[in-house]
């Protein structure tokens, strides 16, 4: 019997078969869960039905998360045809193409606030509303990046909003704590999809991150997903509150050594 036997996942970033939230869907489904999409644009439902469909999913529904009236219309939905939900996955990032090149300190007010917005403050609309379909506790993941705690060059405004999301890990898995609802985050390594493609540079991240890494090789969605089933099921009952890095080792290294044989 699967891990996830028996709980319902409502995964929020599916875009394409590259997407993180992908690679957290098919584990998922390998460990039995019950699944639900949500995804940002009309113009993606071409690309996430058939995904969401080919795991046995039929709730597949549109949700801009900056818009409160989306948001409550996805989770009226979600009560009404699921009931119940135990595991809110939030993949879900935006910023400006701007300003993920040049210098941070050029960063807009408006590039700012938009970035913190999507990246952040989604998360916490998203687990105000799950938290309700949660009656018997529950497990919210989001995906961040090592950029919140150390500078990674072009990563700017993002660095910080993951910065703040992490922080907002915290602060949620404090609120939620009584409810039996736990708050992890996941720091991946360096991956290539859709939204990391808007990182000037990023071919260097991924070069850097695998000479630099113990484990010498870049990480994928598949792995990123055992670890997301791992914090969805009751194996992880104790931990709340946790940046779990999901990145061959690379956050524990000081200096690189580019020799090693
Ligand atoms: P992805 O496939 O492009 O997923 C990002 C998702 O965020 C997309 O589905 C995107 O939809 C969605 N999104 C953006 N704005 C939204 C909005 N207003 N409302 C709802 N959804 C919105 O890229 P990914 O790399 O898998 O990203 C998933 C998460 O992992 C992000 O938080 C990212 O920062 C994080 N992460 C990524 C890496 C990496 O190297 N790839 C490493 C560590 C952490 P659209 O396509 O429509 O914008």
């Amino acid at each position: 019997m699967g891990k996830l036997e028996g709980k319902t996942a409502l995964i929020f970033g599916v875009a394409n078969d590259h997407s993180i939230a992908w690679g957290i869907a098919q584990a998922f489904h390998r460990e039995g869960a019950k699944l639900a999409f949500s995804y940002a644009m009309p113009s993606l439902e071409k690309r996430v039905r058939p995904l969401a469909e080919s795991l046995g999913s039929d709730f597949i529904e549109l949700c801009d998360v900056t818009d409160d009236a989306q948001l409550d219309a996805v989770f009226a939905k979600a009560k009404s045809q699921l009931g119940t939900i135990d595991i809110l996955v939030h993949a879900i990032a935006f910023a400006n193409r701007e300003d993920l090149m040049g210098r941070f300190v050029d960063t807009s007010r408006e590039g700012f606030l938009l970035a913190h917005d999507i990246s952040v403050y989604s998360l916490v609309a998203l687990a105000n509303r799950a938290r309700v379909l949660m009656p018997n506790g529950g497990s919210i993941m989001t995906l961040t990046y090592y950029g919140s705690q150390k500078v990674a060059p072009k990563y700017n405004v993002m660095g910080v909003a993951k910065a703040a999301l992490e922080a907002t890990t915290r602060y949620l898995a404090w609120d939620l704590g009584p409810e039996n609802i736990r708050v992890n985050a996941i720091s991946a390594g360096p991956i290539r999809t859709l939204a990391a493609s808007g990182i000037s540079g990023f071919r260097d991240y991924l070069k850097q991150f695998a000479t630099i890494a113990p484990l010498h090789r870049n990480v994928t969605i598949d792995q990123v997903g055992e670890v997301a089933a791992f914090l969805a099921g009751d194996g992880s009952s104790a931990i709340t509150g946790e940046v779990m890095y999901v990145d061959n080792g690379f956050n524990i290294m000081g200096l690189a050594n580019e020799d090693r044989e």
